[in-house]
């Protein structure tokens, strides 16, 4: 049993016609218990919930104080390369793209690294295509314990892997997996993958399922908001965090919310989603799970980001780069997505500070 047999459970058009016919009574039902359940999550990220929004955020700053204190963790990514053997339709890296591709080696990984420890982070999201050849198990291995060494968390945004291999990054250090499966409509899914491993659906809904079986301290999950209808794929990531913690209850789980951004390949949303809609969503999150850490990424504008980030968020990345070379080494290659939030740290954590908010630079050490 995994998530695909839970997901065939449910029928898309189903969730969608249940969470449009969410009312006022629902949400008010939704609002009245904490921690909400996924029936409740349905009313809280309907149209019904729109007029309750001051009330939801109230709530969930409450929530997010209780649990994590007025902190936010402040994370960079490192992009290590470019090549990717997929062709998702809506990214600058994708096959298709004719950019220049960039590979990090050794030596500059470590500059890339000194420039981004000099910002003062200690944890670290390495970022690549999904690219067996340049960007597979060995590349992101050695990666792992060049870095390892200098920075407290490593995590990764790359390609699925297999449970054996997701083990022997573990043992080289790796803290946390992101694996965003971007839509959970299965039909359309292959419009915006079709070709490359990044087209088989399930092999990529079940990596969180062969991610706990490996033992991974933390599960990243999120959907690209602007492919299909966000209601029903946000509703999915729910459900999928709410499988995955009750089957493989030792590892911990993160959300992102990551919005389609202008990139080389000229793709626009299906379904744009507002501001305050993207905060419901927020919101509705930590009304549902008071333990999940939610991640806002540079992908947003400053004003959004210093407006909302109280208001259910954990974790920030901050000064990103998103091109390989991006922070030190510069490359001529291309970055994955436009930046929106172009601050640099320090700036991003004097907003924190002015705000009577702690930056955390550095959560935990493990003891090696
Ligand atoms: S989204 Fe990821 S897998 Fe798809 S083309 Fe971009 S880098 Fe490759």
């Amino acid at each position: 049993m995994s998530f695909f047999e839970t997901l065939n459970q449910t029928i898309w058009d189903s969730v969608k016609e249940s969470i449009y016919a969410k009312n006022e009574q629902d949400v008010l039902k939704a609002l009245s218990h904490t921690p909400c359940n996924l029936e409740d999550f349905k009313a809280l990220i309907s149209p019904a919930a729109a007029p309750f929004l001051e009330e939801m955020a109230q709530k969930s700053l409450v929530e997010t104080q209780k649990r994590f204190g007025k902190t936010i963790q402040l994370y960079a990514p490192l992009y290590l390369s470019n090549y990717c053997s997929n062709s998702c339709v809506y990214c600058g890296f994708s096959h298709k793209n004719n950019i220049e591709r960039v590979t990090l080696n050794d030596k500059q990984i470590l500059e890339e690294a000194k420039a981004i420890k000099k910002m003062g982070f200690e944890h670290l999201l390495l970022v690549t295509g999904e690219h067996q050849k340049e960007a597979g198990l060995s590349y992101l291995k050695r990666a792992i314990e060049l870095l390892r060494p200098h920075f407290v968390q490593i995590s990764v945004e790359v390609q699925p892997m297999d449970t054996k291999d997701y083990e022997q990054l573990i043992q080289a250090g790796l803290h946390a997996v992101f694996v965003y499966q971007e839509t959970y409509h299965q039909e359309n899914y292959n419009k915006y993958h079709p070709a490359g491993k990044k087209a088989d659906f399930r092999y990529r809904l079940e990596t969180p399922d062969r991610l706990g079986k490996a033992g991974i301290h933390k599960i990243g999950l999120g959907c690209l908001i602007g492919l299909e209808d966000w209601r029903i794929d946000i509703w999915n990531v729910a459900l999928h965090l709410t499988y995955l913690e009750k089957h493989y209850w030792k590892s911990r789980y993160s959300i992102s919310f990551p919005r389609l951004r202008p990139n080389a390949g000229g793709f626009q949303p299906n379904m744009e989603i507002l501001d305050k809609e993207l905060l419901q969503v927020i919101c509705a999150f930590r009304l549902l799970n008071q333990e999940v850490e939610l991640s806002l990424s540079t992908r947003e504008a400053p004003t959004f980001r210093d407006n909302v980030f109280k208001l259910g968020i954990t974790a920030m990345s901050a000064g990103s780069k998103t091109e390989p070379g991006g922070y030190a080494v510069h490359t001529k290659a291309l970055e994955q997505f436009e930046v929106s939030d172009q601050r640099s740290p320090q700036e991003v954590e004097n907003m924190l500070h002015q705000n009577k908010y702690e930056a955390v630079w550095k959560d935990w050490d493990k003891f090696m």
